[in-house]
């Protein structure tokens, strides 16, 4: 979950409160962490440390557990999972994200493979000549160094860059070519040991028709025995819980049996 402290709309209490209501015994909060640079979806540094205070305060519910992390950007040579700065925090988990990719110049200190599509359409258009298949090799180069380099828990949103192809149609992922791109990746995070998120967020703003990662990727992951996690990405405490029915009945005929999650502090396989 994300809150107000980044770009999520609810407040710690809120999500919490709606979390608890649903029923779920075990959730995580993962504000996008502060960036080096102005951005407009990142929590501000000098309110880190009353994230932390804040949501820890939320712990020790009888049935609904707390966890506190930190969804963090992947960008060499400036923010990375496992950077020092991050050890001073009591972090449950760490989320390893990749959102945005190498910008053209001083005008767009980054471009988001998520953003907004006029912004979107700077990545590919002048980054990448119009592209779709060398903005795709960038981003998957990006999602493997991550899973290389480690320092995290849980890999968000896989192939995030899918978000805007159902409104702008750039690429087809039937293509052998992106499915390649796309496997060699996933086989950087079998290698990783790392979790792997399946996330209804881009289904929760209407840009996907299906999860992240989609369906067939989920039953390669399946075959790789990669561990999988059902995660809102919820913005707002309306997002929780929309779409985890739909999501618990793919992975199950797609033959998983369980999903990881934090449970009494420890990393339990638990039944879908
Ligand atoms: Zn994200």
């Amino acid at each position: 979950m994300h809150c107000h402290y980044c770009d999520g709309k609810g407040s710690p209490q809120e999500m919490f409160e709606k979390a608890n209501r649903l029923g779920f015994v075990s959730v995580g909060f993962s504000s996008h962490a502060p960036l080096p640079f102005d951005n407009d979806f990142c929590m501000h540094a000098d309110k880190l440390d009353a994230y932390v205070e804040e949501i820890s305060a939320l712990k020790g519910h009888a049935e609904t557990q707390v966890y506190l992390g930190l969804e963090l950007d992947f960008i060499p040579e400036v923010t990375t999972p496992c950077d020092k700065r991050w050890d001073r925090l009591p972090l449950d988990y760490k989320i390893g994200s990749v959102h945005t990719l190498d910008a053209p110049n001083d005008q767009y200190p980054m471009l988001s493979v998520d953003g907004p599509h006029d912004e979107f359409l700077v990545l590919l258009n002048e980054v990448h000549g119009g592209s779709a298949r060398s903005m795709i090799t960038k981003y998957f180069q990006r999602v493997t160094e991550l899973c290389e380099l480690g320092g995290f828990d849980i890999l968000g949103h896989f192939d995030l860059v899918k978000k805007h192809n159902k409104a702008l149609g750039f690429f087809d992922e039937s293509e052998v070519w992106y499915k390649e791109l796309a496997l060699n990746a996933l086989d950087a995070v079998a290698q990783s040991g790392v979790v792997l998120e399946v996330n209804y967020g881009g289904m929760l703003r209407g840009a996907t028709d299906d999860v992240y990662p989609s369906p067939w990727l989920l039953e390669e992951a399946k075959q790789r025995n990669i561990p999988i996690q059902i995660n809102a990405d919820a913005h707002a405490p309306h997002h929780l819980g929309v779409h985890h029915e739909h999501c618990r009945a793919l992975l199950k005929r797609l033959g998983y049996d369980t999903q990881r999650i934090l449970l009494n502090g420890v990393w339990t396989d638990v039944a879908l």
